[in-house]
């Protein structure tokens, strides 16, 4: 817990990494669950371990819940220290560990069930569940295709239950949303520490502030400006909040092609906290950037970034901001999807970006349509997995994205990127 262990792994030398976080909420809820399971503990052996908030929170919903399989003991001691004797309370947490264990750790998840069936498909944090399980997403469990009910239909989303239907036809979705990042508010009154660390700072013991203080100069050392061999740019991890609009989504045929679009009546929004990896596009290194570079930017780092960190449409999302922070920078922002975040903001080091940054660049360079379009083709910089508005679809600019990937990579470096020429071999 103190410390992550050392990636020895022989596939990290070639340029991927493994991460978690240890001091994400979820993660800390899982271990502190299987604390209780694993031994007899009272209220203050958990504190030295876990914080006091989350543990507190934690006891009072496992006393209120009757299933939980909470034990609760008293127990007489001797203090060590003064030699004088008191009574205690223990807790233990009697029910065996389950395979969902993880999921249920981190806070009741809304279940995605089949209608017909019952069976849950797949299990998701409540704060996001829309935006993961939109109306109408078609997606693939267990081989076999489901759609998710429109909202009329939904008649158990209270009880924390998107219903699904079976879906015979080949298409599959991808959602049309925005999405807003922004950094945890800051307490006026020279207070500097975020809103979300003084909760727990001010229940906590010097143990949790000294581990708060840990986490915070990470933050503060991640600021610094990173280069990959060109221009530096800005790149830290941060608290965020996320607030998900998702207004409809698009429904594609076999091969990719769009079948139709369906924009909502209202959109679906989501708000969470959790954490997002900033990379910063300075107006002193890369003068103006602007929002059509930064979505084919999106496009390109959300294609390559599989290739270096393994995550799924529920773990990661590539969001575009024209301006973030108090810098106002132009950003793309890599959000850890997970409520309260798992490691993969963490996950897109510099190393994961710098593979993501040539990629790219090679994508751009030597697109396999031979396009010269500013807005690029299927086979360069359009994707699939946009999540535009219709009318911004095309709002791309590939020689803009070349730019910056050129000053991000250096000039030397970026001529190696030329696509070959006429007659070469
Ligand atoms: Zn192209
Ligand atoms: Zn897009």
């Amino acid at each position: 817990m103190k410390e992550r262990p050392h990636p020895s792994h022989p596939d990290l030398g070639h340029g991927c990494t493994l991460a978690i976080d240890p001091s994400a909420e979820n993660v800390q809820l899982a271990h502190l669950r299987s604390a209780l399971s694993e031994a007899e503990k009272t209220e203050e052996e958990l504190n030295a371990d876990f914080s006091p908030a989350l543990v507190a929170e934690t006891l009072a919903q496992l006393k209120s819940d009757s299933e939980s399989g909470l034990l609760e003991r008293r127990r007489k001691v001797i203090e060590t220290a003064t030699g004088e004797a008191k009574t205690v309370c223990t807790f233990r947490l009697s029910t065996p560990l389950t395979s969902d264990f993880a999921t249920r750790a981190a806070g009741e998840p809304a279940r995605v069930i089949d209608r017909h069936t019952g069976d849950i498909l797949f299990a998701v944090e409540r704060e996001r569940a829309l935006a993961a399980a939109y109306p109408g997403r078609v997606f693939v469990r267990q081989k076999k295709r489901f759609c998710v009910l429109p909202f009329e239909e939904q008649d158990a989303s209270s009880r924390g239950e998107i219903a699904c239907e079976r879906e015979e036809r080949l298409i599959t979705t991808s959602k049309i949303r925005s999405m807003e990042v922004a950094t945890v508010e800051r307490r006026s009154g020279g207070d500097r520490r975020s809103a979300r660390d003084s909760v727990v700072a001010e229940e906590g013991s010097s143990v949790n502030d000294r581990r708060i203080e840990d986490r915070r100069s990470a933050y503060q050392r991640a600021a610094a400006a990173r280069t990959l061999g060109g221009v530096s740019f800005s790149l830290r991890t941060l608290p965020v909040n996320v607030t998900e609009h998702v207004l409809g989504f698009r429904r594609f045929d076999l091969n990719g092609l769009v079948r139709d679009t369906t924009l909502y009546p209202e959109p679906i929004t989501c708000s969470f906290s959790g954490k997002a990896t900033l990379m910063g596009f300075p107006a002193s290194s890369f003068s103006d950037v602007n929002g059509a570079t930064l979505h084919a930017l999106a496009h390109l780092f959300r294609t390559t970034l599989g290739a270096f960190l393994h995550h799924t449409e529920e773990d990661v999302d590539v969001v575009w901001l024209p301006s973030f922070g108090s810098e106002k920078e132009p950003s793309i922002a890599f959000v850890d999807l997970p409520p309260g975040g798992a490691g993969f903001a963490e996950g897109c080091s510099l190393d994961v970006l710098r593979a993501c940054v040539r990629w790219s660049l090679a994508l751009v360079r030597r697109c396999p349509g031979g396009c010269g379009r500013t807005s690029g083709c299927l086979f360069c910089i359009q994707i699939r997995d946009c999540h535009s508005a219709p009318d911004d679809l095309l709002h791309l600019d590939k020689a803009g994205a070349d730019r910056v990937l050129s000053l991000l990579v250096g000039e030397q470096e970026a001529k190696r990127f030329d696509a070959p020429t006429k007659g070469a071999p």
